[in-house]
């Protein structure tokens, strides 16, 4: 046969060819042209026999290269130890956990937590989340401890110093607390669109965090952050942004968890409150035994005998909302010696709501608590100079030149993104700050978050597999929350994007862009109109419906697992060194041998080895101890073994035994918290 023949159906060159042949045996002259047919079929199994080792040499690199890997991964499943600060942000504490930020948002709101990025938890939030993920918190003393302190104590500072004379009452700031699904977003959304200040219909208004009713006159400001992040913030701070609360819960569940939780904190922080017992529309409602159960709790409605104001409403139905104002103006008025502030005066107040826009840069809401803020003012967070207001609006949109005492502004001019729950305070003096340094660990944070949002769309291209979705929801705070959430999933392998999203029921043509972008439709409060679900039905499309965001978070991330490939978990087991080979069998071989090394289970693979040099691969399919099966046999022991393979194992080859599972891979999402 010619050499370029034997070449071609070896699939090599003829010049690769000759180069091999001595290795493998074969002494042909260099310029041989023509091999005989017997030699070049020897040749031909040579060299398959070659490949085959070659390809089991790489196999065996990549199987030890795996479980190399999860070996490392498998180090931390004891408690590893981690020092947190009494105060710490979302993005801090994943930092030093090493846990990527989305799947400590969603061990946080597992936990009923929902708290974004910049936002701040305490201690003992931290240390439930870090045990739950392998860590044993341990309360960092100290330097952080006495900053944050500080800088609550400014407000306070801030008000105490005022002169009496110079204070004027202000709009009480109120926030909403309860149990999830009780109720808090539909009443914050019922109160807004009753009692606007301005009565312009249709137009959107934006979540900045907080915004402002009038009722006889008088104005309100209500703590509005998607996800309650002024719950966390109260809770973690201790700093008291509202003056009131109200607690809701709803009349058909009763007091839950949360309730407690809200009723401890309204306790421990002596905030004046009023009881909102809502969904009373529900058939199921059942407002005495309600009342029963927060008697037990301590509360005990005026009807009852007791002193708190509780008031029935439906946040759906709209029923009852403006008695509910009324009580809280009523409850205001008891509290009137404290809503108090200086409006001529520089302003100091608590960031809100902080994001990082892809076009404007960072954007944070202030609640300004003394003093007025004026564009143009030097924005001081933690004595450094973060920015300047170049640009202010309230809650609907429009700009506006100044905010007064309980005035919610959303500020443009930031740097730096602060976090929530920072305090903000316009110096006396620019002298007073300190210059903004780009070592500055929240400086670093959002630059980390801009060049997130820059690559974003280059990372989604790549990424392998796309869950596509449709969003609709019934309020834009609703969508913005899930867009926030779904905008912080990054991975290399997997990436969500939303195809679509808008306000309202969904519609026929949702499906059909469902449709052709193979996309999940997803309400969240809302319906997919009759005929929509029809064609659903048709088209085979995926409806989904939620009322709870952290539950379709959970679902979506859910769905992404599934686009995973699963892994492969190799691990070592064992090593046995042959000693004979008894016989054949119809698929291996029956063998004796002795454990060196680990130990030995029936059904792990086998790979075989020959000085050094791989030459097979199998299977143990049973073990033999002394006369008897055996489920495991350790090192140092003998025994038998049913091997199933096709290379015959030879005395003194060596068995190393691993097993192989498929594993379903945990969905680590990379990005954010890496520094
Ligand atoms: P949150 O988790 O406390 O903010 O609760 P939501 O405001 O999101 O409400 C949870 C669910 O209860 C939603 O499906 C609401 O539409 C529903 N809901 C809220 N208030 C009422 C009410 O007064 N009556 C009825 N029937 N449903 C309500």
């Amino acid at each position: 046969m010619n050499i370029t023949e034997l070449a071609r159906r070896l699939r090599v060159t003829p010049e690769e060819l000759r180069e091999k042949l001595p290795e493998l045996g074969f002494s042909i002259g260099r310029r041989a042209i023509k091999v005989d047919s017997r030699i070049a079929q020897r040749i031909q199994e040579a060299w398959s026999e070659m490949r085959r080792k070659e390809r089991l040499a790489k196999k065996v690199e990549e199987q030890k290269a795996l479980s190399e890997r999860r070996n490392q991964q498998r180090d931390p499943s004891e408690l590893k130890e981690v020092h947190i600060p009494s105060i710490i942000t979302v993005r801090d504490f994943a930092s030093r956990i090493e846990t990527p930020v989305p799947r400590l948002m969603q061990e946080l709101m597992r936990n009923g937590i929902m708290a974004s990025l910049n936002e701040r938890i305490d201690f003992d939030t931290a240390m439930i989340i870090a045990q739950d993920l392998g860590f044993l918190a341990i309360e960092e003393t100290g330097q952080q401890k006495e900053e944050d302190t500080e800088s609550f104590e400014k407000i306070r500072d801030s008000l105490q110093a005022e002169d009496a004379a110079n204070l004027e009452s202000r709009p009480p700031v109120i926030v909403v607390m309860g149990h999830v699904d009780h109720g808090k977003t539909r009443l914050l959304d019922a109160i807004r669109t009753t009692n606007v200040i301005d009565t312009e219909a249709g137009g959107i208004t934006q979540h900045i965090g907080a915004y402002q009713v009038e009722r006889n006159n008088r104005h309100l400001t209500f703590i509005d952050t998607p996800g309650h992040e002024a719950f966390t913030v109260m809770r973690s701070r201790g700093a008291k942004v509202a003056d009131i609360a109200i607690l809701v819960v709803a009349a058909d569940d009763g007091v839950q968890p949360q309730t407690k939780e809200a009723i401890n904190i309204i306790k421990s922080t002596k905030l004046p409150f009023v009881v909102a017992l809502n969904k009373i529309d529900r058939a199921e409602a059942n407002i005495d035994r309600v009342k029963g159960e927060l008697a037990e709790q301590g509360l005990t409605a005026e009807d009852w005998g007791g002193k708190t104001v509780m008031v029935p409403i439906s946040a759906k139905e709209g029923m009852n909302i403006d008695q509910l104002l009324d009580m809280i103006l009523l409850t205001a008025d008891l509290e009137k010696d404290r809503i108090l502030a200086n409006p001529n005066q520089k302003a100091i107040g608590t960031v809100i709501e902080s994001h990082v826009d892809p076009g404007s840069g960072p954007e944070a809401t202030v609640l300004v608590q003394n003093g007025t803020l004026r564009v143009g003012d030097d924005l001081g967070v933690r004595d450094t100079q973060y920015g300047r207001a170049r640009a202010m609006q309230d809650w609907k949109g429009d700009n506006i030149k100044e905010a007064p005492p309980s005035t919610p502004v959303k500020i443009l001019g930031w740097k730096v993104a602060p976090a929530v729950g920072d305090i903000m305070q316009v110096p006396k003096n620019i002298k007073d700050l300190k210059k903004f340094r780009s070592t500055d660990m929240s400086a670093q944070a959002t630059e980390e978050v801009a060049a997130i949002k820059q690559t974003s769309h280059e990372e989604d291209a790549q990424a392998k597999h796309t869950l596509n979705l449709i969003i609709r929801t019934d309020v834009l705070g609703s969508l913005e929350a899930i867009l926030g959430m779904l905008d912080k999933i990054r991975h290399k392998d997997v990436a969500v994007k939303v195809v679509g999203k808008g306000l309202g029921n969904l519609t026929d043509s949702d499906v059909l862009n469902a449709e052709a972008a193979e996309a999940i439709l997803i309400g969240f409060n809302v319906e997919p109109m009759i005929t929509a679900e029809e064609l659903a039905r048709d088209k085979e499309v995926d409806i989904r419906k939620y009322n709870v965001i952290y539950k379709l978070f959970e679902d979506v991330l859910e769905d992404l697992e599934k686009l995973l490939p699963s892994e492969t978990i190799i691990t070592e087991i064992g090593k046995l060194e042959v000693l004979a080979n008894f016989k054949k069998t119809n698929n291996g071989f029956v063998i004796g041998g002795k454990v060196t090394d680990g130990k030995l289970l029936p059904g792990a693979k086998v790979r075989l080895k020959r000085e050094d040099e791989y030459i097979g691969e199998g299977e143990i399919l049973t073990l033999q101890s002394g006369k008897s099966d055996a489920k495991v046999v350790k090192s140092g022991q003998e025994c038998g073994m049913q091997f199933k393979g096709k290379t015959k194992p030879e005395p003194e080859d060596v068995m190393e035994v691993y097993t192989q599972e498929r594993e379903k891979r945990f969905l680590d999402i990379e990005g954010i918290s890496k520094r």
